[in-house]
């Protein structure tokens, strides 16, 4: 395995993770990733992670860089419910 297949795979794992429960979730939702006009492809983008606790859970939002630009996109979401 090459180690973008590697980081692939470890990008893949944590998505599964954190995506659903921050873009399908039922108690936040965090919007889709935007920059330069379009969704950002979280799996070709850089990703980096920023904790938030809501009502005494930690929640794990995404925030990758713009694979155009370069720029960090800044997660934001709402509370459902
Ligand atoms: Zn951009």
């Amino acid at each position: 395995m090459t180690r973008d297949e590697q980081n692939l795979a470890e990008k893949k794992l944590l998505l599964a993770i954190h995506g659903d429960e921050v873009f399908k979730g039922k108690i936040i939702r965090q919007e889709r990733p935007f920059c330069c006009g379009a969704d950002i492809d979280l799996l070709e983008a850089r990703l980096t992670f920023v904790e938030v606790k809501i009502r005494n859970r930690i929640f794990t939002l995404l925030e990758p860089y713009c694979p155009l630009c370069g720029r960090k996109a800044k997660a934001t979401f709402h509370l459902l419910n």
